[in-house]
């Protein structure tokens, strides 16, 4: 295809290149009709350039455009070669001090919560790491795109506002100064000319909307008639659906689809098919018809090429005059003037006013190339921006509704601008004055909410699809009045007054229409039958609260604005309420002789609502006229004689009722909408402009009220009038009516109502209602929140109402009343209450939820108790009212009041029935509290001319008087002290009593000084108080005892699973309670030890009992009993790899037999070391599955395991496992019955008969191969060969094993070829045994890694399940022979021996150089006794697993010199001393002599021999493990502890000379051949001679990568990465893999790869090659790690980043600074080194089964 375009392309290039820019421009300088001649050039040229065919070739059409189009233009503007021109320009020009940085999507921005004016202040990331608000608090967000940095913006910074790099540009501000002074006259008239020309031109074509037809002057002669089908991007259609569409309408392929889909998605627009008219017609309709069934079709157009060739050139142009005055700012200004002027029709015809206007018609990709190139030209030029803002505010209805009915996200509407403009502080005041702006606002939002009910409501309730796509689209406009109203007036303007007060008239209006909104009616009888529409009126409250508490701040600031606000809002309130009274009879209420009229109103039987923004609104300002005092200073302004305080209290009384009643249950049948709507009336993000300021109007009205009056009306909206104003009605009511969920009803509605007036009195921590400052109401809202728990910084942001400063705010005080306590490895910062607060603690907080109270009761008496206190939680001492509401306090010692009080304790007192409850009098006990520490407030602070008035001591002391006759209150009180069914609150009671003491000696003090009377009694009541809080105490103790032994039993019982569990995560934390006994450690110390070889100290292993954990049966493990076995977790690991890059291509071919020495893939065995019957097992494993399938084919479920690929989990601990290890006594033991021999052959020796062995087998399988086998003819063949002496080839030895484990020995070693391999189980296959090999040598190495790296001794105190695990590996692996074929065992065992020993019969062996010894050392000692069980010479395994090793680790040390000596330093020529430094000089010269020097010459011995000794390390580490778990000989107790590097004792443990080079010298006969011929190899030689590399020893272990300490350098790190797929488009999920480094594009389309026939994401198939399945990611915008295994499983997990407040923040919401955090990074780390990724996702998953649900391959 390529190629036969070419041509094409080429002939074009050439007749396009002789144009000449110099030449154009030329013709252009003389033009007089420059338009003309322009327009014909471009008419000419560009169809010419742009859309060629059906793929645009977007770097060629540049080039192009650039020579022919753009060079011109250039040439024409500078007058000279632009290549000089432009520098001149730039050097000329002064830099602005406006960063003005346009940011990408994702790019890291940063804001100051110290210093920014608002949020959307933000910083780029260059300007902020130079600016002072580095050390401030800042947060970091990631940018949405869009939007740009505010460096060098006063306005935008209350300090700082310039960063030290545009801090430079600040020195010469003359702010007016007119950029045009630096540019010469011609220079602005051409730039005056080209500019006029391309902008029109660019706005024309683009704004252009015939599909076949140019502009006139754009029409060319010879018009080809070619044309495209356009796809338009829309946000209805899902990406399947376009892809689907496609694919069916074109007839491309899913990839070709998926290409197209992603460019509409990301320009707005894409060509899928190049013809003529009918051909592209023809796709149209298809994807039409395919598009419209349930929704409104895709966009598609027919366009001529030719205005698809314009309009791309259109916006190349625009984003070419964004470059060009990038280098003046003259420039700048004379684009901003072209763009701003006036058209020939009129004022809305400016160019920049067309393209606004046209926003909602243009496709994506042109949208935000003219929105950024207004952000760097209009926004950027201080005088413009003004001139813009009023064009924009002019535009603002027209814009906005086309916003809304336009259906793209918000960033790419022209809409969204209104941040960088109404944030600016002085251009929003400029619009509000001169523009109206508020008002504007307003009213466009009311004319899209036009559908009301009578009453002219809002009404959401019977909204159709698109009213409901609109109202959630014009909640943008609140967002517009916010960003208008961010920054409050310092000084006012008449004008500024009156334009604001005319947008308050707007709010009002907008409020009056929500004013008893979703008006409800209690449902009886029948549960309604549907939910109300609720939503919808409380997103608008959530909204509109931040708006209204700035409409009151802003009041606020000026006096005759609050006066005016407040009329206006009181005249609205009062058409709101007209009709109050209409129709309703009049009622009189009275009780003890007081009287009032109200109106009969019910709110259980009529109409009641929960939106009354007015009503709230007025409570607001009349706080406000407290708090400034405008109340005093000018009451004669003031309506408050209009104020009818029975009217301000209706609407918000009936609205509390409402709450109280559905608490007490009367509303069940309104269903859920009811209880949310009550939800949200309370919670933290509506609450402040709802249920605060419901509160805050009774306070009002009451404070104007006689409080007797108040409360009849109260007790009348709550239905309980009549229970309280019949005496003895009570009494009554308990025994005539029996219903008890009535009398229940009416219990919590006077509990509920009780509560209700401690709020009222109590709740005066708002500036203007009580006497406090300003931090006073936040340090009580924390420490109430601390009161119920410790919490995390995040917890207690969340607990309180968003506003501008609710961090910083909180921040200024929470350390006055908490402690900050640090994180440990898991968990959070804590903040933890300060003892000293809880005095301030209020068990009735009105901001408590039901549950938090009872929470905060239990925790505050449980914290009493341990500090010896009494548990009473009397009031708090509270801060007096502010003299407007200062009347509110006698409330509580009103004659109604009193009379409540003393009903509810006389019902109490006489304890019968159902008529009180115990809340209830703990509310009353409340309330007397209250008026009695008002009361000693109130002596305490009485000054010598004023009364005490508030006489409530006096009072309850009284008895009620007739026909009452009740007794007193006190004497109630001091009745209820003793009554036993009240333990609880005894110690409240006693504390009542207490201080009404001592009121009444304050009160004597005050009158008469003699205060010795009343000693004796006091005394005498704290002795015997003494000794009842001793009894208590020691009731206490015992009582506590009792508990915590109880909690003890139940908590071992309950999680013994979860405790196990951590036990087992800490695997190698390695704490003396986990380590395991060795089996014979107590062995005669001063004897050396040796694992192997003929000198193997002799180990009597003991006999062995296990239980099983299914059954509980104990057994013995023996050779012929029953299969005892593990359960264990067999996976593909690259944690050792050395090459990422390499893996297993092709699973049925590849060869594991020799593992290569960068550890590319093994195979890891784990297990949580649980043992059963291997019956036992078959049988849980059996009915596991069959479950699964059950529970699949009902549910579709995912589990945590998937069960098809044999996993389970372990039944004792739910350790994700996929096969089990049979459990075994030490192989050696059972086939080494001939261990003793006295004449043992030498290395040599032994080799040579070895050789003679594997020859003889090899003529003899050569023969078995080639001839048709009778028994007979064998016989005569095996005559004829050699045999070695005693070798007896026919000899089958008999397998020991019982046929249960001969069974698990098999499906063990199967389930590591099929793991391994991932290929089906197929038990013949000759490379199970390999595989076993392998994993055993494996997992040993992982192993000694770990111990190494943290330097933990290597037979230190290993945990049990690992110590289980390694000694059943390799005694499983040493057995597992037995089950195999012995010809197979025994070949492996000549190929593996032959790399070592050359020998002609097999080829294809690796050099020394990619051979893992440790591996090799391994399958050689493994798979020996194949051959040594048919030799009866008298050789023994021993001698010849000695001899393997002596054998290998030669071979090591010879790799280590070929491979290691590069770091030489000519330093130490020393003459060597050292017996090892001489021998290893003489081993590197016979090396040096077989490689043909090759090596580099002489280094020095010392330098050899260390390098030898590091580098054989880990070897012999690797090879003691193996050997002690092979033999069983204890490991020698210096190797036991952690220290020097135990070279030595390795050495004798593992029966090796310690000067290793000994073993070279001893078999120099047979070594020099050997050695010649590993180095005679050809790789050795291509390695020598610098054609290729070699691993070096010793191997560095593998470490996650490093990370920055700071967050936000990942971020931005992220921000610069594109997807590698969609050509250098932003990635929206980039993700780090924590293993290799690799950043990938995951969560997406255009990075989805196939594998093994799946679409799996970047993620999934970057962990296949990088992981083997396993894989670590960060997904760095989301802050969050991200662990996969395989296709469908994974987790997340929290991120080793943490905050100040020692916080993680998944998704980064909250934007604090994050650091890294190294220790969590390490537990990271450490789970990946141990292979617990999987396991960690088993558990997460089964902890959270959503986790199960998610697609992870996609990610
Ligand atoms: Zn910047
Ligand atoms: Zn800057
Ligand atoms: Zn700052
Ligand atoms: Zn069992
Ligand atoms: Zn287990
Ligand atoms: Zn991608
Ligand atoms: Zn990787």
């Amino acid at each position: 295809m390529a190629s036969e375009l070419e041509p094409e392309v080429q002939a074009i290039d050439r007749s396009l290149l002789e144009c000449s820019a110099e030449e154009t421009a030329g013709k252009w300088l003389q033009a007089t009709d420059l338009t003309r001649e322009v327009y014909q050039h471009l008419a000419y040229y560009v169809p010419k350039i742009y859309c060629r065919g059906p793929n645009p070739f977007p770097q060629k059409e540049d080039m192009l455009a650039q020579h022919v189009l753009l060079g011109p233009m250039e040439w024409y503007l500078c007058g000279e070669d632009p290549a000089f021109g432009l520098p001149k320009l730039e050097q000329a020009n002064k830099p602005s001090h406006l960063c003005g940085r346009v940011f990408k999507v994702g790019e890291p921005t940063y804001s100051c919560r110290d210093c920014a004016v608002d949020p959307t202040c933000v910083l780029c990331m260059e300007c902020f790491l130079g600016s002072v608000h580095r050390d401030h608090r800042y947060r970091m967000t990631t940018s949405g795109g869009g939007g740009f940095c505010d460096c060098g913006d006063t306005e935008a910074w209350k300090e700082g506002p310039y960063c030290q790099k545009h801090e430079l540009n600040t020195s010469e501000i003359e702010d007016e100064e007119d950029p045009l002074v630096h540019l010469s006259e011609d220079m602005i008239a051409r730039t005056y000319n080209i500019f006029a020309i391309m902008f029109r031109y660019a706005v024309e074509i683009l704004t252009w909307d015939k599909e076949s037809e140019l502009p006139t002057e754009l029409e060319m002669v010879d018009k080809s008639d070619t044309y495209y089908c356009m796809l338009f991007n829309d946000e209805v259609h899902t990406y399947e659906q376009v892809i689907y569409t496609l694919q069916k309408a074109v007839n491309c392929t899913q990839k070709e689809a998926i290409g197209f889909a992603t460019t509409v998605d990301r320009d707005g627009r894409r060509s899928v098919r190049y013809g003529d008219f009918q051909y592209c017609e023809q796709a149209k309709s298809v994807i039409v018809r395919n598009t419209s069934r349930q929704t409104k079709p895709l966009k598609v157009q027919v366009m001529h090429s030719s205005i698809v060739a314009h309009q791309n050139f259109g916006l190349k142009l625009l984003s070419w005059l964004g470059n060009i005055i990038g280098y003046s700012d003259g420039l700048r200004r004379i684009l901003c003037q072209v763009g701003l002027q006036e058209g020939p029709d009129g004022e809305n015809y400016s160019l920049v006013d067309r393209l606004m206007l046209s926003d909602s018609k243009l496709w994506k990709g042109a949208r935000s190339v003219y929105h950024q190139l207004f952000m760097s030209s209009l926004l950027m030029d201080l005088k413009y921006k003004k001139l813009f803002a009023i064009r924009f505010a002019k535009n603002y209805e027209r814009l906005q509704s086309d916003y809304v009915t336009d259906d793209h996200d918000r960033e790419f509407s022209i809409a969204d601008l209104s941040v960088q403009i109404f944030t600016v502080p002085s251009l929003a005041r400029m619009l509000i004055t001169e523009e109206n702006l508020m008002t504007i606002i307003i009213k466009t939002f009311m004319d899209h909410l036009r559908h009301r009910d009578a009453q002219g409501r809002f009404q959401f309730e019977r909204y159709t699809a698109l009213q409901t796509f609109k109202f959630r689209r014009v909640q943008s406009l609140i967002l517009d009045l916010k960003y208008v109203l961010i920054s409050k007036p310092t000084e006012w303007s008449d004008e500024l007054r009156q334009k604001f007060l005319e947008g308050f008239d707007a709010f009002l209006e907008l409020l009056k229409c929500m004013q008893g909104m979703d008006p409800l009616t209690r449902q009886v009888g029948q549960h309604i039958e549907m939910e109300p529409e609720w939503e919808a009126a409380f997103t608008l409250q959530m909204k509109l609260t931040h708006v209204i508490s700035m409409m009151q701040d802003w009041c606020a600031l000026d006096e005759k604005v609050l006066i005016e606000a407040y009329k206006k809002c009181l005249a609205v309130l009062m058409q709101c309420h007209s009709g109050f009274t209409d129709g309703e009879q009049p009622i009189t209420l009275s009780i003890c002789g007081h009287s009032v009229e109200t109106i009969r109103y019910c709110v259980s039987q009529e109409k009641v609502s929960i939106h009354l923004p007015v009503s709230r609104l007025l409570a607001g300002l009349h706080v406000l006229l407290s708090k400034s005092e405008v109340a005093y200073k000018f009451p004669e302004l003031l309506p408050l004689s209009e104020l009818s305080p029975p009217m301000l209290i209706e609407y918000p009384l009936r609205c509390l009722v409402l709450c109280a009643q559905v608490h007490a249950g009367m509303w069940r049948r309104n269903g859920f909408s009811l209880v949310n709507q009550i939800y949200y009336y309370h919670n933290v993000k509506c609450r402040r402009e709802m249920f605060d300021k419901d509160i805050v109007m009774l306070q009002t009205g009451v404070s104007m009220m006689d409080p007797n009056h108040f409360l009849m009306i109260m007790l009348s909206r709550f239905e309980l009038y009549q229970i309280f104003s019949t005496p003895d009605y009570g009494k009554r009511f308990s025994s005539e009516i029996t219903q008890k969920d009535v009398v229940q009803q009416n219990n919590t509605l006077i509990e509920e109502m009780l509560y209700l007036i401690i709020m009222l009195v109590g709740e005066r921590f708002s500036l203007g209602v009580g006497q406090v400052n300003a931090t006073d109401e936040i340090k009580r809202e924390i420490i109430h929140q601390l009161s119920i728990r410790p919490m995390a910084h995040s917890e207690l942001v969340k607990s309180l109402p968003e506003d501008e400063n609710k961090e910083t705010g909180m921040e200024s005080v929470i350390e006055t009343v908490a402690h900050f306590k640090k994180p440990g490895l898991t968990g959070r910062g804590m903040y933890e209450l300060k003892p000293e607060c809880a005095k301030e603690f209020n068990l009735y907080f009105y901001h408590f939820s039901r549950a938090e109270q009872s929470k905060a009761e239990e925790a505050q008496r449980k914290w009493k108790r341990q500090n010896r206190e009494d548990t009473a939680l009397p009031p708090p001492v509270l801060p007096p009212f502010c003299p407007l509401f200062a009347s509110l306090v006698n409330i509580l010692q009103s004659d109604v009041m009193l009379c409540i009080m003393g009903t509810i304790l006389q019902w109490a007192v006489e304890h019968n029935g159902y008529a009180w409850s115990e809340s209830m009098l703990q509310r009353v006990l409340h309330l007397i509290g209250m008026a009695l520490q008002e009361e000693k407030q109130h002596l305490e602070n009485v000054t010598e001319e004023h009364v005490v008035t508030f006489t409530f001591t006096q009072k309850i002391s009284k008895p009620g008087e007739a026909p009452n006759n009740s007794p007193s209150i006190l004497a109630m009180l001091e009745t209820l002290q003793n009554a036993p069914y009240l333990e609880v609150h005894k110690d409240m009671i006693r504390w009542i009593l207490k201080t009404f003491n001592t009121i009444k000696k304050l009160r004597d003090s005050s009158s008469t000084s003699s205060v010795a009377e009343t000693e004796g009694p006091i005394m005498e009541e704290s002795l015997r108080d003494r000794d009842k809080a001793e009894r208590k105490r020691k009731a206490e103790i015992a009582r506590l005892r009792r508990e915590k032994i109880m909690a003890q039993m139940s908590e071992m019982q309950r999680h013994f699973i979860d405790e196990n569990r951590e036990l087992f995560q800490q695997t190698l934390e390695l704490d003396a309670s986990t380590s395991a006994v060795f089996d014979n450690s107590p062995m005669v110390s001063d004897v050396t030890l040796v694992a192997l070889g003929p000198a193997q100290t002799r180990v009597y292993e003991q006999r062995q009992f296990v239980t099983c954990i299914l059954c509980q049966e104990e057994q013995e493990v023996k050779v012929e009993s029953k299969a005892m076995v593990l359960a264990a977790f067999v996976q593909r690991s690259t944690v050792l790899s050395k090459n990422r890059d390499k893996f297993i291509q092709d699973p049925e071919k590849h060869d594991p037999l020799f593992m290569h020495p960068d550890l590319s893939c093994g195979t890891h065995t784990g297990s949580c070391g649980h043992i059963m019957h291997a019956y036992c097992w078959q049988r849980y494993f059996d009915s596991v599955q069959a479950k699964e399938q059950r529970r699949q084919q009902r549910l579709r479920l995912h589990t945590s395991y998937d069960v098809e690929n044999g996993e389970f989990l372990c039944p004792l601990c739910e350790c994700l496992s996929n096969t089990v290890i049979p459990l075994l006594l030490p192989p050696r033991n059972i086939f080494n019955s001939r261990l003793n021999f006295s004449d043992q052959p030498s290395l040599t020796q032994w080799i040579r008969t070895i050789s003679q062995q594997i020859k003889a087998l090899q003529a003899l399988r050569k023969e078995e191969s080639t001839t048709n086998t009778t028994t007979s003819k064998n016989l005569e063949n095996m005559d004829k060969l050699q045999l070695p002496e005693g070798f007896r080839h026919d000899f089958i030895p008999k397998n020991p094993y019982s046929k249960s484990i001969k069974e698990m020995l098999t499906t063990f070693g199967t389930a590591i070829y099929k793991v391994g391999l991932k290929l089906h189980p197929n038990e013949e296959d000759p490379r199970v045994p390999i595989m076993c090999w392998g994993s055993c040598a494996y997992t040993i190495q992982s192993i000694e890694r770990i111990l190494s790296d943290e330097d933990k001794p290597l037979f230190g105190p290993l945990p049990c399940r690992l110590d289980d695990c390694l000694r059943s590996l390799t005694r499983f692996a040493s057995a597992h022979w037995t089950v195999a074929s012995l010809s197979v065992v025994q070949g492996h065992f000549s190929k593996l021996f032959a790399s070592l020993v050359p020998n002609e019969n097999q080829g294809d062996i690796p050099s020394i150089l990619d051979i893992d010894m440790f591996h090799l050392l391994v399958g050689l000692v493994l798979a020996f006794p194949a051959l040594q069980c048919q030799d009866f010479s008298g050789i023994s395994l021993g001698t010849g697993d000695l001899h393997i090793l002596r054998l290998v680790t030669m071979a090591h040390i010879v790799q280590i010199l070929l491979t290691s000596c590069t770091e030489e330093n000519g330093m130490d020529q020393e003459n060597p001393t050292g017996e090892e430094e001489l021998a290893i000089l003489d081993l590197y010269k016979t090396l040096r002599q077989y490689t043909g020097s090759a090596l580099k010459e002489r280094p020095s011995g010392w330098h050899l021999w260390r390098s030898v000794r590091a580098g054989i390390m880990p070897f012999l580490k690797c090879c003691a493990l193996f050997f002690h778990y092979l033999n069983g000989v204890p490991s020698p107790s210096e190797v036991q502890v952690s220290g020097a590097s135990h070279f030595e004792h390795l050495c004798n443990y593992l029966s090796l000379p310690t000067n290793l080079i000994c073993l070279f010298q001893e078999n120099s006969e047979i070594m020099n051949s050997l050695i010649e011929s590993w180095c005679h190899n050809n790789e050795v030689k291509r390695y020598l001679e610098g054609k290729r590399e070699a691993i070096s020893y010793p191997r560095e272990s593998n470490r996650l990568i490093e990370l920055p300490e700071d967050y936000s350098s990942l971020i931005n790190q992220a921000s610069n990465f594109s997807c590698p797929k969609s050509g250098g488009d932003k990635s929206r999920a980039p993700t780090l893999c924590l293993v290799c480094g690799s950043l990938l594009c995951s969560q997406s389309y255009c990075c989805q790869t196939e594998l093994e026939g799946e679409d799996v994401g970047a993620c999934t198939a970057h962990t296949h090659a990088c992981g083997s399945g396993v894989g670590i990611f960060l997904r760095v915008r989301e802050c969050q790690v991200l662990f996969l295994a395989g296709k469908t499983k994974g987790c997340f997990y929290a991120p080793p980043y943490l905050d100040d407040y020692g916080e993680t923040d998944q998704g980064l919401r909250r934007g604090n600074p994050l650091h890294l955090c190294g220790e969590r990074f390490k537990k990271i780390q450490k789970l990946w080194q141990q292979h617990s990724i999987t396991e960690e996702i088993g558990h997460a998953q089964e902890a959270n089964q959503t986790l199960a649900g998610i697609d992870w391959q996609h990610l």
